[in-house]
């Protein structure tokens, strides 16, 4: 899996398809990621001390990995993650569009 935390990504199919958004949080183990605004299911909350009312929530759920693509930074264009071998080891990743390094 090629996404990170802080990653803006594309939908590319499902029911969320063509929408954007932020990368919340990266899930290795289920090759699946949260991203901001997509994938909203509705839980139910139980009241607690901060929400007093409970009631219907919505929030994300994890989507596939596969169903994203990453927006490049540089060029603006949904691509595919390559990785780069750096000196030392190091690697990062880059657009497979425009070649610019994703990873500063
Ligand atoms: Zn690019």
């Amino acid at each position: 899996m090629r996404l990170k935390t802080g990653d803006t990504v594309l939908v590319i199919s499902g029911k969320w398809k063509g929408k954007k958004g932020k990368v919340i949080k990266a899930l290795r183990q289920s090759e699946s990621v949260l991203v901001e605004g997509v994938n909203l299911v509705k839980k139910h909350q139980k009241p607690t001390q901060k929400l007093q009312q409970g009631g219907i929530i919505e929030r994300e759920a994890p989507i596939r990995a596969c169903k994203v693509m990453l927006v490049c930074g540089n060029c603006g264009k949904p691509t595919r993650v390559g990785v780069r071998l750096l000196e030392g080891a190091k690697k990062v990743r880059f657009c497979k569009k425009c070649g610019e390094v994703i990873d500063k």
